[in-house]
């Protein structure tokens, strides 16, 4: 213990002296550092995994011989204050330097109050709620001893076959910046003992997976690269995440584990990251079936020399770093630097100063699933609800009334937790079935699950139908199990599984000719077709899955307790066949409204999507004014301020997200139709005019040149500001002069 406590010493001495935290921590790390062998140094690099489930045995066999032995710097998925508190004992009182473990996990959407997963918190367009979710599930999972979480995710996704859209904030690489750096904040910023790490995954371009198939090669160009795929993680970077996940897959041949110009050069040189890079699991060892490494020494070079510090579970690290080192393929450098930013971490997160600070055995059970927490996740919750139709007012039912709760997942309890559900309980969920009866009564409700989500059993549908007759409101919930996104978790096709959709129109048949309210609420982790849907019933809802309030939530929106504002964070498609689908698409030369037959179309459905990206509907009605523009003619490099005029024409409340998107009209390289460069959700009284003010400034006019290097150009360029990508109203103005250059070619 007696090292421990000089290293105590020497924090508090530059505490009082004033020096940045981050430089105590370096000297801390640099001394710790000083009195290491070459295997405890890699022992620093090690991940261990531990338990899956919470029911899954606790840490691995060998566990804490290995962390006696110096041999684990840190774990992953294992918890519980007992058991970290236990394990870190041992770390700081029986390993030889006493240096303490980092216990990570995936805290992605709450820990014990399940939020929205993220795509549905995306769809909120509220940065601060997003935030509020992130600092929630940090204060839950830093009582059960957990350091680290490994999120967010911001994959931008444009294949909503991947299953792992449901994990990030879409396809739009403005929105889903935001959305990065709010995590981040909500993470990592807080009060003592309460933050988490947050580690930016998976970089790179994880979501470009071909053909949706998880794992697979991300095939894009440098500028797509550039100008879609890496904003997020450069935002993540810049918001100040402690740490950052290689990526599965390759791109242009070289896996991203591999990668010393990702991981070197554009993170650390060009975005001058501090912090950790962690592999994802096994992502080393996956270096010889991807190919590039024969043997596990080889893998361990090829990573260690990229720039991967941090080996999350495969142990390759522990058993080939030290050959390698000592037959001078990985510089000793390498090794120094890698072990010098896991002690550095350790430090800067108080680790050295008190180990146990996270395990909270009191807090373990009194900080979770609060009042006030479920409170967050049901007022999350109802923002991230996205009212895509409503025809003839059919939404918000009354109160009174019968109700017949149709569909296999409107009494489901594990779906509304989504994927990596951390230690959520389906027993915490509120159903909508549940939730509608505690609105009209349960006497008033009848519920038929009609069909299962997927097997093609229809043995329910007649039983719908007699209950959809029956009552004066139907509400159909339809969409998938959680299980059907997240990792590895592909669909060939994204309409509705099983026999829902037969479900569906049995009932939307029932109920024709008579004035009852069809109401569809869908349930799912990634943007559906659902093309009949969308024509034939008069109110459909996207809920996403919304986490332990879930039913909560979507009964404020559908009885009208809450107006919905929710907007889609991805484009909808009408057929799966329409993928890879999103708004800021580039023109062909050949639009497709031309009435011409060589035109770019699809010969069977419409080229448009079903809804388009940054749609939402509300129980009350907007109107914008025409952008006003500062000035029409500015010089290239000189910023815009533009402003608009937001009136609710309707009788009700509501927030409105107003959307400002930009087009650079005529440029050297061809630019996408529109971009997303501000937005803001906000609310609005009934005939209450907001008025808001978006600044343009050269980073929202630059683009990329044929050379890569970052300008903003003369000529017009077009905005439009509205309540969607579709806004029509818009104003142009003018850049004069010269080229004027942001960067040098990246
Ligand atoms: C996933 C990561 C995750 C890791 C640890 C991997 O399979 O790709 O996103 O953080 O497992 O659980």
């Amino acid at each position: 213990m007696p090292r421990i406590k000089t290293f105590l010493a020497l924090a508090c001495l530059t505490t009082t002296l004033g020096a940045q935290p981050t430089d105590r921590a370096s000297r801390i790390a640099d001394s710790v550092l000083k009195l290491m062998t070459l295997d405890e140094k890699i022992g620093q690099l090690v991940q261990a995994p531990g338990q899956w489930n919470q029911t899954g045995p606790a840490a691995p066999a060998g566990g804490e011989q290995g962390i006696r032995e110096g041999k684990i710097g840190s774990f992953l998925s294992l918890w519980g204050a007992a058991e970290t508190r236990k394990l870190q004992r041992i770390a700081v009182n029986e390993s030889r330097l006493h240096v303490p473990l980092l216990f990570a996990m995936d805290v992605i959407h709450g820990w014990r109050t399940i939020f929205p997963v993220p795509l549905g918190e995306a769809a909120t367009w509220d940065p601060t709620a997003v935030e509020r979710s992130a600092r929630v599930a940090a204060v839950e999972a830093s009582a059960f001893g957990i350091h680290w979480t490994f999120a967010p995710m911001v994959d931008i996704a444009r294949d909503a076959r991947w299953g792992r859209i449901v994990e990030g904030s879409g396809e739009d690489p403005f929105l889903g910046s935001v959305m990065a750096a709010a995590r981040v904040r909500g993470f990592q910023n807080g009060p003592p003992n309460t933050t988490l790490l947050a580690t930016v995954k998976h970089f790179a371009a994880y979501g470009a997976a071909e053909g949706g198939r998880d794992y697979d090669t991300a095939e894009l160009s440098e500028r797509t690269l550039w100008e879609t795929y890496l904003p997020p993680y450069e935002a993540a970077v810049r918001a100040g995440a402690a740490t950052i996940m290689s990526s599965f897959n390759d791109i242009g041949g070289t896996p991203a584990h591999a990668s010393r110009w990702l991981l070197s050069e554009v993170l650390r040189g060009q975005w001058g990251f501090r912090g950790l890079v962690v592999s994802d699991w096994a992502g080393i060892e996956q270096l010889m079936p991807h190919g590039v490494a024969a043997t596990k020494a080889e893998a361990a070079t090829r990573a260690m020399n990229a720039g991967v510090d941090v080996d999350m579970s495969d142990y390759v690290y522990q058993t080939d770093l030290a050959a390698a080192v000592r037959a001078g393929t990985v510089p000793m450098a390498a090794v120094d630097s890698a072990a010098h930013r896991v002690l550095r971490a350790k430090a800067a997160f108080g680790l050295f100063a008190d180990p146990y600070k996270h395990s909270d055995t009191t807090r373990e059970r009194t900080a979770i699933l609060t009042a006030e927490n479920r409170r967050a996740a049901r007022e999350v919750g109802r923002e991230a609800i996205v009212l895509l139709k409503n025809d003839r007012d059919a939404l918000p039912l009354a109160k009174r009334g019968t109700v017949a709760v149709i569909g296999p997942l409107a009494d489901d309890r594990n779906a509304p937790l989504g994927s990596w559900n951390g230690a959520g309980r389906a027993e915490d969920v509120v159903t909508p079935l549940a939730a509608i009866r505690e609105v009209v009564g349960a006497s008033r409700v009848t519920y038929v699950r009609g069909v299962p989500v997927d097997t093609p059993n229809t043995d329910g549908i007649t039983a719908a139908v007699r209950a959809a007759r029956a009552a004066d409101a139907v509400v159909l919930v339809l969409g998938e199990r959680a299980d059907m996104t997240g990792e590895a978790s592909v669909r060939s096709s994204i309409e509705l599984p099983g026999e829902q959709l037969l479900l569906a129109k049995a009932v939307v048949r029932a109920a024709r000719g008579t004035r009852k309210p069809v109401v569809a609420v869908l349930m799912n982790g990634r943007p559906l077709a659902v093309p009949w849907l969308a024509d034939s019933v008069p109110a459909l809802v996207e809920s996403w899955f919304l986490g332990v309030e879930h039913g909560h939530a979507l009964a404020d929106v559908l009885f009208g307790d809450y107006n919905p504002a929710g907007r889609l964070p991805s484009t909808f498609p009408r057929a799966t066949g329409q993928l890879p689908m999103y708004y800021d698409h580039k023109n062909t030369g050949r639009p497709p409204e031309e009435s011409n037959h060589y035109t770019s179309k699809y010969l069977d459905i419409p080229w448009t999507p079903q809804f388009v990206f940054g749609h939402g509907l509300s129980y009350t009605t907007f109107r914008y004014s025409v952008p006003r523009l500062s000035a029409t003619s500015v010089r290239a490099g000189d910023s815009v301020v533009v402003e608009v005029d937001v009136t609710n024409t309707g009788r009700r409340a509501g927030d409105e997200v107003a959307q400002l998107y930009l087009r650079d009209d005529v440029a050297t390289t061809a630019r996408p139709v529109r971009e997303l460069r501000g937005f803001r959700r906000l609310t609005i009284q009934p005939g209450e005019t907001r008025h808001l003010r978006f600044v343009l400034n050269r980073e929202a006019m630059a683009m990329l040149d044929v050379d890569l290097r970052r300008v903003v150009e003369p000529g017009t360029f077009t905005v439009w500001v509205g309540g969607s990508s579709a806004a029509t109203n818009e104003a142009r103005f003018t850049l004069t002069g010269d080229v004027v250059f942001l960067a040098p070619a990246p």
